[in-house]
């Protein structure tokens, strides 16, 4: 359902992602690792041209979305981000964070937005802290709602972007747990992250990065278990 193919991405003569090509098919949960810098979270942002790509292609669903007249909007109502940071306005309430996007957006009607949000925030686990601000939850508290305010769209595709990498350790285990649910309703996600035992226990494949370059990918058995390149081996081994 995401298709990257040949994907380059340079800043000013510093080039940063190699030529990437995935695939990641429709209900798969794909988990992205590799050291600080190798470019992951350039590859996502690319997906759903935050940044634009110096070369390559990104197709969903059969659409190329490099194409000049691809409505950016509606590209990213199809692609779903969660960042590490949760990005939450204060002043509004979860429901009224999770309802922003399906009105000024999607254009639903206030009770079908309402409605939708209400949905998500079930899916989170988050619906009792509906009328709640920002402010008054924890960070994994603020980080389902950043999910609920993803998926309440309806994307074919949701990425994540280190997820849990600035929730308490205590915290980061309720997060997983949603996206673990998520994947058993079927959503297709792209999901860079640090949490080791998370990738091996709950990816369909694992994707190894460094040096703006796929290094290996493979099921989780394989990457953890038994890498093909020296340099998986050695990035793994430093987790185990
Ligand atoms: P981390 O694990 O630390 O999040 P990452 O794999 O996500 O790392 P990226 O954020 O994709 O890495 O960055 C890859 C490289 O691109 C880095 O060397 C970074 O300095 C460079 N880079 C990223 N964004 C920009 C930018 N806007 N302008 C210039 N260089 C950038
Ligand atoms: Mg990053």
């Amino acid at each position: 359902i995401l298709e990257i193919v040949g994907l380059h991405k340079s800043y000013e003569g510093n080039t940063v992602l190699r030529g990437i090509d995935l695939r990641v098919r429709t209900g798969q949960l794909i988990c992205v690792i590799g050291p600080s810098g190798s470019g992951k979270s350039t590859m996502l942002r690319c997906c759903n041209r935050l940044e634009e790509p110096s070369a390559g292609q990104i197709v969903v669903d059969g659409v190329d979305i490099m194409h000049a007249r691809t409505d950016l909007n509606a590209v990213r109502q199809q692609i779903g981000m969660v960042f590490q940071q949760f990005n939450l306005y204060p002043h509004l309430s979860v429901l009224g964070n999770v309802m922003l996007a399906l009105k000024k957006v999607q254009k639903h009607s206030h009770a079908e937005a309402e409605a939708r949000a209400r949905r998500a925030l079930e899916q989170v686990g988050m619906l009792e802290k509906a009328a709640a601000y920002p402010g008054q939850l924890s960070g994994g508290q603020q980080q389902r709602v950043g999910i609920a305010r993803g998926i309440a769209l309806q994307p074919k595709v949701m990425l994540f972007d280190e997820p849990t990498s600035a929730l308490d350790p205590e915290l980061v285990g309720s997060v997983l747990q949603v996206m673990r649910q998520l994947r058993e309703a079927g959503m297709t996600m792209l999901v860079v992250t640090h949490e080791m035992a998370f990738a091996r226990a709950a990816a369909d494949r694992v994707v190894f990065m460094d040096g703006g370059v796929i290094v290996e990918e493979g099921p989780p058995e394989q990457i953890f278990g038994d890498p093909q390149q020296a340099r998986t081996k050695a990035f793994v081994a430093r987790y185990a």
